[in-house]
């Protein structure tokens, strides 16, 4: 599909509340998902409206501005795949593009299509309440906006709503202080010289840690769980590597709508136990040495399933990680002890063992000595205070669920989204929330998208959603909302398939066991990319199988 930046803009209607803006479909969130949303219900000649809490397109690409923000998947395998025109004319720099060419990619389609105007900008809703008699919601922003819509599309994001660490005393801090995911977009953050504390060592922290070694004088990094982080081994692309990627396009994408994760990758049906050893280090060796994810994501399967063979892989890695760290005590220091490969999110690094021979850089072990306090001059941990000019949380997200959640959500019968899912998500294919009608959530608990690639997991989702609001409109339906019976069948189907893997012997984000208090509950989806749309396209096509339409 090819679009013209000519479609006429979509007012909304007359208010029928004072102050009140009144449209078709109203989408939270100006991300890769909400962006693309947009384009789809322009082209169905609906008003809608996208409210984003930034002052800028791009979703985690616009927030999460820190030094060393890369991708992981290849940046040709993480485009929008729908438009011949853009795919021809845009050239990716990096194999992984960092976050300024992403954030530069998405203001380019921004443009392209005049989606701004479409859009209000720093704008934070704060709560949506739906009219039992009109069918319709109301959304209000805490700038003072109210908007009104038959249907809203949650395109919030996954990882949306920053974590901040249960630590007293950060308000006292008289030094500069940063989360990676709310970094400074109008000021640069130099490290030069400065005693810098880094907290967190997950996907963000291992990117942006050897980022702050380069210049900081002195980096203290705070550790609580080491990582299994695998090289990155990014490369600059040349215009005949362009050439030659573009040429492949119109194999890729309907192979990657068809691989199990939406990355450049096939699942081995083979097992590690069935190969020799030799042959099985040898495929670890290749792996090791190759780019990104795509050769460790699809090694020997019974990595997924089966520990013993699971810890044989942890095993090699683990020598790795001692044969880049001089400091032997240092490197058993960063050898994960407490959870299998795979079993939380693996990073891709640039440098990040090495940082650690750098002189200036020093590691503390959480689990021996915790943070009692921030201070005036910087962090106080059991061992004594540590005096530090910057510090820097990567210590990540409420992942799923965390920032539906915030904002205050009254369905049927004013029952609240927080109270319902009090004891963990419930959903319906990802969807919907039984007694929350014509709301849509594109990107929270239960979707595809927390296991896989951002846009080849968002993309199908979105035109799914767009085929419902067609529905809806056209039929003049007042509601379509899940049935809490079908709602219950996927939520336990979800939750009872993750039981059974070696994902639930970690402490993750999948689990929410970042977040104190949070029930311990799985919040992803574990199935296949085409299982999770096939589930969808059924449903629809069986007249709304699991959904009660009136
Ligand atoms: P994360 O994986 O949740 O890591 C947060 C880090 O902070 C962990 O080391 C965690 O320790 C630590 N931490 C959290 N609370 C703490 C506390 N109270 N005290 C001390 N340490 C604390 O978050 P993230 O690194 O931001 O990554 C989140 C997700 O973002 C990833 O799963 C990934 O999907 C995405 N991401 C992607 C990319 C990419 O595509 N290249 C890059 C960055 C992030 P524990 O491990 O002990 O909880």
């Amino acid at each position: 599909m090819t679009e013209t930046a000519t479609v006429p803009a979509t007012a909304g209607s007359q208010p029928e509340e004072a102050g009140v803006r009144t449209y078709d479909v109203v989408i939270v969130g100006a991300g890769l998902t909400g962006m693309y949303q947009l384009m789809l219900v322009r082209k169905l000649g609906l008003s809608v409206r996208v409210i984003e809490a930034g002052s800028g397109v791009g979703g985690t690409w616009y927030w999460n501005a820190y030094p060393g923000a890369r991708l992981d998947s290849e940046s040709y395998s993480y485009q929008y795949s729908w438009d011949k025109e853009l795919l021809d004319e845009w050239s990716w720099k990096e194999m992984f593009a960092g976050q300024p060419e992403l954030e530069a990619y998405y203001n380019r389609v921004a443009d392209k299509y005049d989606l701004r105007r479409d859009i209000d900008f720093d704008t934070r809703i704060e709560s949506m309440t739906f009219d039992e008699e009109a069918n319709t919601w109301t959304l209000r922003s805490t700038e003072g906006g109210a908007y009104c819509a038959r249907v809203v599309i949650a395109a919030t994001g996954i990882l949306s709503d920053p974590n901040f660490p249960r630590i007293p005393g950060l308000e006292n801090f008289k030094g500069e202080w940063h989360h990676t995911s709310l970094w400074p977009k109008d000021k640069d953050v130099s490290f030069e010289g400065k005693r810098v504390a880094v907290i967190g060592t997950g996907a963000t922290g291992v990117q942006v840690i050897p980022k702050v070694a380069e210049t900081a004088g002195h980096l203290t990094v705070f550790q609580r769980t080491a990582n299994w982080a695998v090289p990155l081994r990014n490369r600059p692309l040349s215009d005949e590597d362009m050439a030659e990627i573009r040429a492949g396009y119109d194999d890729m994408f309907p192979h990657l709508r068809n691989t199990f994760s939406g990355f450049l990758h096939s699942w081995d049906p083979i097992k590690s136990t069935e190969v020799s050893p030799e042959e099985r280090d040898a495929r670890y060796l290749e792996a090791w040495n190759s780019p990104g994810f795509t050769k460790w994501i699809g090694l020997y399967n019974d990595l997924a399933y089966d520990a013993d063979a699971n810890k044989i892989y942890c095993a090699f890695l683990a020598d790795k990680i001692r044969e880049r760290v001089n400091d032997k005590e240092l490197a058993e220091k960063l050898v994960p002890d407490d959870h299998l490969f795979g079993t939380k999110r693996v990073p891709c690094e640039t440098n990040y063992y090495e940082t650690y021979n750098k002189e200036n850089v020093d590691l503390v072990l959480l689990k021996e000595d915790p943070i009692l306090e921030f201070t005036e001059n910087g962090i106080r941990t059991e061992a004594g205070e540590l005096e530090v000019d910057m510090i820097i949380l990567a210590t990540g997200f409420d992942a799923f669920t965390g920032a539906l959640n915030k904002i205050d959500i009254r369905g049927l019968g004013g029952q609240t989204l927080r109270e319902s899912w009090q004891n963990g998500p419930h959903t319906y294919l990802g969807m919907q929330v039984a007694g929350f009608p014509n709301l849509f959530i594109e990107g929270g608990p239960h979707g595809k998208g927390g296991h896989g690639n951002g846009p080849r997991c968002s993309e199908p989702v979105v035109e799914w959603v767009t085929k419902v609001v067609d529905d809806i409109f056209t039929n003049d339906w007042k509601r379509v909302e899940a049935d809490p019976v079908a709602q219950d069948t996927w939520t336990k189907s979800v939750t009872d398939t993750a039981a059974g893997t070696l994902q639930a012997s970690a402490k993750s984000i999948f689990f929410g066991d970042n977040i104190p208090g949070k029930p311990r509950v799985y919040v992803a989806y574990i199935g296949s990319l085409p299982e999770f749309v096939q589930r969808l396209e059924d449903a629809r096509d069986n007249d709304y199988e699991g959904f009660l339409v009136s």
